[in-house]
């Protein structure tokens, strides 16, 4: 059996009066992602882990933020999209880690939400997801709000 492991990083600015979606949940917020996308930060991250640990480039080779078809586009299809490449590259998720880095608004009460939905979209029970959150202590451009940062850390296993 083959492992695969990869990284993800993604950052978006934040502004007033943007939705704010993330792990594929709407997060009650003032400030939201400024994107292309729905901004959905964290499962973009997450889609460049999967897309990592199969070398097969990132994110925005896949779903250009530059196509009208992924224009607003719901994340959560994106992720779907690249569980299936990976499955037609012969692996699974073995697990994924994600840490959200934001200093506001507070994170907690949405993780078991984003938890349960980034599995349900991957196909994988829920223990095989970790989402954290962590704010910057107010340093740097994610302590002053300007934006928001994830790292997403997966293991895939090959089926054979
Ligand atoms: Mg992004």
């Amino acid at each position: 059996m083959d492992i695969r492991t990869g990284n993800g990083y993604d950052v978006h600015a934040l502004a007033e009066g943007l939705p704010l979606w993330l792990g594929g949940v709407r997060i009650e917020s003032e400030i939201g992602c400024i994107a292309h996308s729905d901004g959905d930060v964290a499962i973009h991250a997450l889609c460049d882990a999967l897309l990592g640990a199969l070398a097969l480039g990132d994110i925005g080779k896949h779903f250009p933020d530059t196509s009208d078809e992924f224009k607003g586009i719901d994340s959560k299809i994106l992720l779907r999209r690249t569980m299936e490449l990976v499955g037609n590259h012969g692996y699974r998720l073995g697990n994924a880690d994600i840490t959200i880095a934001m200093q506001r608004p507070k994170l907690a009460p949405y993780i078991i939400r984003m938890r349960e939905t980034l599995a349900g979209v991957m196909g994988v029970p829920v223990t095989a997801v970790s989402v954290k959150a962590t704010t910057t202590e107010k340093l740097g451009f994610v302590g002053r709000s300007e934006g928001c940062e994830v790292f997403a850390t997966v293991l895939l296993f090959s089926n054979e």
